[in-house]
């Protein structure tokens, strides 16, 4: 396993962390059943392979994640470092500190490794916790007590809002996404690494985009296992990044995972540049299709053009055909994104003449209908 300096908190930080996110688990009678046992033996597996980061949150799995993390821990507590979240429900310390105790409570330990003020941006940051008697005050003096070792944000906002979140200057680590498709926050990964603080990265291989088998990312680098073992590698090949999350969900990606963050060879220059010139060269076959420019909407028969085109893209450009049919499905369920599939378009005609890339929206939505229904 690959170590990194984690920032300036004076630990060192395994190459993969354990994401606790999707844990095994199985539906019985219409219900998602954990499979607590399973869980745990990955857990350990991981550690025994040298994972000393494990993240979790109080609602990831059901609200079951942290409960199960915290049996993982019993007797190997001293060999990992814990990080789970706060949601910035409310601008109300106390209630902020009725969180963290939750948490504590849950995962069994007196003190949280590395907490997270959970998903901000920065209009959270000003309006909701740096205001007195609120969040950021409490977890702060959580920390003075000992209850947190080290205070961390994770982040879903603009690049250079996580850089004025980084300048605050309390807080010693950052969760944020980064990824072969989406490489938005690279600099502001930079700037956080120049200040002193760890970056984690979650969605090292795009949300499960990336883990699916991709010829078209596989042919970028010839020899690779496959395509998460490429976007692995490309996430740790920025020197500026601590550790890769990975979401486990199987003891084979407990496995695959920790053989790649255990391969100390970096991606050459030569490697990188080849990954940059082909998702340049796929981006731009995207972006002839659909840039999610939104102007065609709203349709009045609630299409969602541009996600639909999205996946489309997906499969068509980067042939992860198996994430974008499932995210297909998706769309417009309960737990999914608003709007329609594709084959809820009626042909009249409204969309088209919106469309600055000239697409041909109708037939484009038949055929991704055809493709991902
Ligand atoms: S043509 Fe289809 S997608 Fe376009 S506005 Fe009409 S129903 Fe919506
Ligand atoms: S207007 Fe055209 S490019 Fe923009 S989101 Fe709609 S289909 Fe895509």
């Amino acid at each position: 396993m690959q170590y990194r300096k984690f920032g300036q908190t004076g630990k060192d930080i395994s190459a993969l962390g354990f994401g606790a996110m999707r844990l095994p688990s199985q539906t019985v009678d219409g219900k998602t059943v954990y499979d607590e046992e399973e869980s745990i033996r990955m857990i350990h597996r991981a550690v025994e392979l040298g994972v000393n980061y494990i993240d979790t949150a109080p609602y990831y799995c059901d609200g079951q994640s942290e409960i199960i993390v915290g049996k993982a821990l019993k007797g190997i507590r001293d060999q990992v470092m814990v990080s789970t979240k706060n949601p910035i429900e409310d601008d109300s310390g106390a209630n902020a500190i009725k969180r963290l105790e939750k948490s504590l409570r849950q995962l069994d330990i007196e003190a949280i490794d590395f907490y997270h003020l959970w998903g901000i941006g920065w209009e959270t940051y000003t309006e909701k916790i740096d205001k007195p008697d609120g969040p950021l005050e409490a977890v702060l003096k959580a920390k003075e007590q000992g209850l947190i070792r080290h205070l961390s944000f994770s982040f879903h906002d603009k690049p250079e809002n996580m850089i004025k979140l980084v300048d605050t200057g309390h807080f010693e680590s950052v969760l944020c996404q980064y990824n072969l498709l989406d490489r938005s926050n690279e600099e502001a990964i930079a700037h956080a690494h120049e200040k002193g603080l760890g970056v984690v990265i979650m969605g090292p291989v795009g949300g499960g985009r990336l883990g699916a088998p991709s010829d078209a990312i596989k042919k970028m680098l010839p020899g690779m296992a496959s395509s998460a073992e490429l976007a692995m590698r490309f996430v740790l090949a920025n020197q500026s990044v601590s550790c890769a999350l990975s979401g486990m969900s199987s003891m084979a990606m407990v496995e695959e995972n920790a053989k790649v963050a255990d391969n100390k060879q970096a991606l050459s220059d030569d490697e990188l540049k080849n990954i940059e010139i082909s998702m340049a060269e796929n981006k731009k076959m995207a972006d002839l299709y659909c840039t999610g420019c939104n102007y065609c909407m709203p349709c009045p028969n609630e299409v969602n053009i541009p996600l639909n085109f999205e996946l489309m893209n997906y499969h068509r450009v980067y042939g992860l055909t198996d994430h974008a049919k499932s995210q297909y499905a998706k769309i417009g369920e309960a737990d999914g994104p608003s709007g329609k599939k594709a084959d809820a378009c009626v042909e009249c005609g409204l969309c088209e003449p919106k469309c600055p890339q000239k697409i041909a929206i109708i037939k484009q939505l038949k055929e991704t209908a055809a493709a991902l229904g």
